[in-house]
């Protein structure tokens, strides 16, 4: 029998599966994301006690099998941190389920993601500690994206490294680049871009290098900010994240 593995975890996923037992995706600080089994989950409150629900962060402890993608979820202990206090909050229970579905779609299974891990545990601790604010989906999405090897430079143009001033007014960003060229750059980057007010340019820029607890309470990177960032995820997801219709709604 392989050896029993451990390591820290957040639950991004779970279904019931069959009559006593659950399916569960966990983004884990050593192993990547892994999607696992847990045995009659449902029923043993000892192994489990309830602790394999979305938001859980939990000390996991599981088997790889010979075969097959799902290792055996032999238990689950209490995590260093309690998930975050989100329940009573409409836009934190939306902010929250997108920050688990981005995190999804951002990593793969087995992928090293020890920073993802990181940026997902924090950006939900001061989820918890303070209020769901479009600051902080920025924020996130920024360190998310960063932690993915998708660094996006909002401070200075991509082409001619000239750091972007509030009273410049106007700077492109262009998803093909990953990140904005300044107004007289514009003519050689002749490929669809996103307008961005100067100062929307210099919030994102802000946020992407801040802590999750200061960007709560920055200004955020505006409805042009929002959309570049939304632009630039479209081309590397392939799905619509279900998450961010009822997110845009509220926030
Ligand atoms: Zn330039």
């Amino acid at each position: 029998m392989p050896a029993e593995e451990s390591t820290p975890a957040i639950v991004i996923r779970a279904r019931d599966y069959s009559e006593s037992d659950r399916i569960v995706t966990l983004l884990t600080h050593d192993f990547g994301k892994l999607s696992g089994i847990a045995k009659g989950a449902k029923a043993s409150r000892r192994r489990f006690e309830r602790k394999l629900e979305p938001f859980s962060q939990v000390i996991l402890y599981f088997r790889r099998r010979p075969q097959g993608q799902l290792v055996f979820i032999t238990r689950a202990e209490r995590g260093e941190n309690p998930p975050p206090e989100i329940e009573d909050d409409l836009a934190k229970i939306a902010l929250g389920s997108y920050m688990l579905e981005l995190a999804d779609a951002l990593t793969t299974e087995e992928g090293e993601a020890v920073e993802a891990y990181r940026v997902l545990a924090n950006a939900l601790d001061a989820l918890g500690r303070g209020a769901a604010t479009i600051a902080l989906r920025q924020a996130y999405e920024l360190r998310m994206l960063a932690a993915g090897g998708f660094g996006l430079e909002f401070a200075s143009c991509r082409v001619c490294g000239t750091v972007a001033q509030a009273e410049d007014g106007v700077v492109y960003f262009v998803v093909s680049r990953g990140g904005i060229v300044c107004a007289r750059c514009r003519a050689n980057a002749p490929e669809g871009a996103v307008r961005l007010a100067a100062a929307s340019a210099a919030a994102l820029a802000r946020l992407g290098s801040t802590s999750f607890g200061e960007a709560t309470v920055l200004p955020h990177g505006g409805a042009d900010g929002a959309l570049a960032i939304a632009r630039f995820l479209a081309s590397i997801i392939d799905r619509k994240l279900r998450s961010v219709e009822f997110l845009d709604s509220l926030l």
